[in-house]
Formats: structure tokens, sequence, C-alpha cells
């Protein structure tokens, strides 16, 4: 029988493989656990095994994870990849490190009112629309650049990166077709990303692979991939 840790292992060990196959620089690219919808005791077992980011999808699960396992394990990095509504970010604000999906001005203020004083900045990306499909949140890559100008001018607020979730293979004819499209969108991403970073030098992560496409995504410059079901098994 497979463990967490084994198969955190094995998800670094396709990490360190793809890095080096795609001339990437050893340990380029992190490891962000999605923990959703799986109980505190995978986190404290993937913890146990050396993972200290993990991801979380809905806002009141987040919290609960985020309030029982704090006093423990304090240095557990929270980052949070799920959809947010606007009444919910000041739960957001308070309770965790990084926030993935950023699409409007609106939110990211709210976040900037409410994030607490004696807390560091949070950490945002920007989510990318990078599939164009309506269904998908985010903001189009023309847009980036004027949601990034207002972040910036927000000190709670620390501008990261971006992020994305490409189109989904299964929406393809044939994996060649599929993985052509992906690597167009991945493309895109690392454009906009280098572009953005010129004007935002201290930029440094480009958000984007799952557990089916980590190394299509590290191949195209990303610094940090999310992977669920690959480390705790099929939801
Ligand atoms: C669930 C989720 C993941 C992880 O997906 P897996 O297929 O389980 O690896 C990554 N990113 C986001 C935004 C997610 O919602």
């Amino acid at each position: 029988m497979t463990t967490i840790a084994d198969r955190l292992k094995l998800a670094q060990f396709r990490i360190a493989q793809a890095e080096q196959e795609h001339h990437r620089p050893h340990q380029s690219v992190n490891l962000l656990a999605v923990s959703k919808t799986k109980p505190v005791s995978d986190i404290i077992e993937a913890y146990q095994a050396g993972q200290r980011s993990f991801g979380e999808n809905y806002v009141q699960e987040g919290q609960q994870k985020v309030i029982k396992l704090t006093p423990n394990y304090p240095d557990i990095e929270w980052h949070f990849i799920g959809p947010l509504q606007s009444n919910k970010t000041r739960i957001i604000a308070e309770n965790f490190d990084w926030l993935h999906t950023v699409s409007r001005e609106k939110i990211a203020q709210r976040l900037q009112e409410q994030r607490p004083a004696d807390k560091p900045p949070l950490n945002v990306c920007i989510q990318v629309n990078i599939s164009g499909e309506d269904s998908k949140a985010g903001v189009g890559l023309i847009e980036v650049a004027q949601l990034a100008s207002a972040i910036a001018a927000m000190p709670n607020l620390r501008l990261r990166g971006i992020m994305a979730i490409p189109s989904q293979q299964a929406n393809f004819d044939n994996i060649t077709q599929a993985q052509a499209e992906l690597s167009k969108e991945f493309s895109q991403l690392k454009a906009c990303f280098d572009t953005l970073k010129q004007t935002y030098p201290q930029l440094d992560t480009l958000s984007m692979g799952m557990s089916d496409d980590l190394g299509l995504a590290i191949a195209h410059g990303s610094t940090m991939v999310r992977i669920g079901s690959a480390i705790f098994g099929a939801r």
C-alpha cells in the first residue's frame, strides 16, 4: 500500500526530473500540496513527511483546518486557491498566507482593508483566464497589467505573480491536440509573467501545473505546481 509520504516523495521526484529535463535550476519549482476535501490527519501525515505548503479551495473548510492546525503546526504556509466571493474575503485575510485567485480590484481592496495589522502582507497571485472559457474565473491577458498596478499600490498585499487553470485535456479529441493547446496556454502565461516582471521585478511565482500536466507546466516555466490527487488520492 502506498502512503501519503510515498506519493509525496514521488511527486517531488517527478518535479526534480522535469526540472532537470527542461534545464530548470534544481528546486526552482515549489510543490503546493492541495488538501481540499481531505481530513486534517492527511495534512499532518504530509507535514511529518516534510511538506509545509498546503492549498485549500473552500473558505469554511480551509478556515477550520487553519484554526485546528495552527497551534501545533505554526509553520504551515496556507494557500487559498479556490474561487472567492467578496463576502468571504475577511476569512481569507485573517487566516491565509497566500491567495492565488484574485481577479477583481474590489476583492483586492477588501483584502487590503481586512488584512490584520499584526500579520505580514497577504501574498497574492492574479488568476488569468487563459482558456477564454466563460465558465472559468480570472482576468483576460490584456487586463492583467491594470489589476497588477492596483494591487501593487496596496501595502497589505504583496503581488507575487499569476496563476491559471488551463483547458481540460478531456475537452480535446486526442492527446496531441490537447498537448498542443496546453503548450500554447502555458507559453502565453509565461510571456505574461515575464512582461509583468519587467514592471515588478520582485515577482517570483508562476502558479501553473497540476497532477496531470506538471511536466509540461515546468517545461514552460512554472515555479509552483499544485498537486492534489497524486498525493492524497482521488477525491
Ligand atoms: C483541485 C485543484 C488542484 C489539484 O488538482 P489535482 O488534479 O488533484 O492535482 C490544483 N489547482 C486548483 C486550483 C484546484 O482547484
